[in-house]
């Protein structure tokens, strides 16, 4: 029994590894390491930000302030990650963390926070997320969400673009949205105020942290539940151990610690100005959503004339415009709001179909092909197979159709229906499976599957079948139609003879 145990020991070591958790000193299994863990958060910190609203950029000093206060804790971190900071232009309440120290933080959860000791504490959980590899245990957990679940844990904020993200980035919506569990939040919660006091930051702001998100869960405001409540549930609990943690660090000589509440009320003026303009946003979003175009104008008008810098504001109303048909329209306020924001997918994937939409085909082209680089989707993807099929490109558009046709629900399906369109006629083969079986009375069968989520019509399928002694016999069979995803058997005729051997193969078939 020692022996098995032993032997199971050995071989788990040998498939994971054995690495030093640097937070806790502590040796653990895993196999992804930290420049494993480097190359995941810079590949995937683009993608992750795209998909929850953008950087914002109205006060590019809130950025710079917010990296700074996160720096400074992440000096006390035991392990040296390339860590960035950036504030997200999103309402919802919520900060997370990256592998390989990249961060997040929400506008709308700076706007709950009174003091940059907050803030700190905010961070210093973050960064222990991000050092202690609670992302990296998660993956090699196989912790993930995949496919339709991410599309609705993102929580992106424009609906229509909800599910459509693509294959590397859905990694990247994974790593955001994954739950770390009870063990590794109080870690983070350890840990994060210990480097809030080595900071130099009074350390009762965590616990004021804390209860300032029990009381909110009360509320049960709606986008608390979506935000940090979903990954981090707030508890009695958890304001208790940062409390016990307070009196032992004072213990230890942490005396005092600043607050900071002067320079983070200065630093977050703008968001606190703009913030019934955000609230005429999002309401905005959700009518437009709801497809009451009207009320999304005026409410996304309101915005604009309380807040005209936030490109944000201009690419909803383009959207809106777009989605009502007005495309000219939609054209000008997706350049207004690229001239004041030009690195986010949504204004050029929005001004690319409504060019689309108007025949600037190239111009089109040019902005769907922005918008990938930010942030992959099914929908920029399909958009330039319809293109390249337009053109007569038929291996570039099953290209590009191919491309989309991974992602979950509607959007793939689309893709995969041109992708049959343009390929089936090249390889019918390939969507079109046929073969040969023996019947119970030992009767020839030719087995016909559409593998294509669409009906296919005037299927051809060449058989060749190899008798022992009267030799090869090749002949064609049709069906006529043939239902997504479902197989027609046909007997085929027996001759006086043994059977040696045979083949099938689709030679045509249409989609309907
Ligand atoms: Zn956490």
């Amino acid at each position: 029994m020692l022996m098995r145990a032993l032997f199971l020991a050995v071989s788990l070591t040998s498939l994971f590894g054995c690495v030093v958790n640097p937070v806790t000193g502590k040796n653990e299994l895993g196999w992804v390491g930290t420049d494993t863990q480097i190359q995941i958060g810079e590949k995937n910190y683009v993608p992750a930000q795209q998909m929850q609203g953008g950087q914002y950029k109205v006060d590019k000093g809130l950025t710079e302030y917010v990296n700074g206060v996160g720096q400074r804790l992440a000096r006390h971190a035991p392990i040296d990650l390339p860590w960035e900071f950036v504030v997200l232009n999103n309402s919802v309440p919520n900060a997370w963390a990256m592998p390989g120290g990249k961060i997040a933080v929400n506008r709308g959860l700076l706007t709950e926070l009174s003091s940059e000791a907050e803030l700190a504490a905010v961070l210093g959980h973050e960064v222990v997320h991000a050092a202690a590899r609670h992302g990296a245990q998660g993956m090699e957990r196989g912790m993930l969400l995949q496919g339709a679940l991410i599309a609705a844990a993102i929580g992106t904020r424009n609906q229509e673009y909800a599910g459509a993200v693509l294959g590397g980035a859905q990694l990247a919506a994974g790593l955001v949205t994954q739950k770390y569990g009870r063990d590794a939040e109080r870690e983070s919660d350890y840990y994060g105020t210990r480097y809030l006091a080595q900071a130099g930051y009074d350390p009762q702001a965590a616990v004021t942290l804390q209860e300032t998100f029990v009381r909110l869960s009360e509320g049960r405001k709606s986008s608390w539940l979506e935000g940090l409540f979903a990954s981090h549930p707030p508890s009695q609990e958890r304001v208790n151990n940062n409390r016990a943690l307070v009196k032992t660090l004072r213990a230890e000589g942490f005396k005092g610690g600043e607050l900071g509440k002067d320079r983070f009320a200065a630093a977050t003026a703008q968001i606190r100005r703009d913030a019934a303009a955000y609230a005429a946003y999002d309401a905005a979003r959700e009518a437009a959503g709801k497809k009451q175009y009207d009320v999304a104008a005026e409410e996304a008008g309101k915005a604009i004339r309380l807040q005209g810098a936030e490109a944000q504001f201009h690419g909803l109303r383009g959207d809106i415009r777009r989605l009502q048909g007005r495309h000219d329209d939609a054209i000008t306020n997706y350049d207004r709001a690229i001239a004041q924001d030009d690195a986010y997918f949504g204004f050029y994937l929005g001004r690319g179909i409504s060019r689309s939409k108007s025949g600037a085909r190239d111009a089109a082209k040019q902005d769907f092909n922005r918008s990938v680089e930010f942030l992959p989707t099914a929908i920029a993807y399909t958009e330039l197979g319809k293109i390249a099929e337009a053109e007569g490109n038929a291996s570039a558009a099953a290209r590009y159709y191919e491309a989309a046709s991974g992602a979950p629900g509607a959007a793939g399906q689309q893709a995969m229906q041109g992708l049959v369109r343009v390929d089936l006629p090249r390889q019918p083969n390939k969507y079109v499976r046929a073969e040969l079986a023996r019947g119970a009375k030992g009767e020839v069968l030719l087995k016909v599957t559409n593998t294509t989520p669409v009906t296919l019509v005037d299927i051809q399928v060449n058989v060749q079948l190899r008798w022992a002694v009267t030799g090869e016999q090749a002949f064609g069979r049709r069906i006529d139609a043939l239902a997504a995803g479902r197989s027609a058997l046909v007997a085929l005729p027996l001759r006086n003879d043994e059977l040696i051997g045979g083949n099938a193969y689709t030679v045509a078939a249409r989609s309907q």
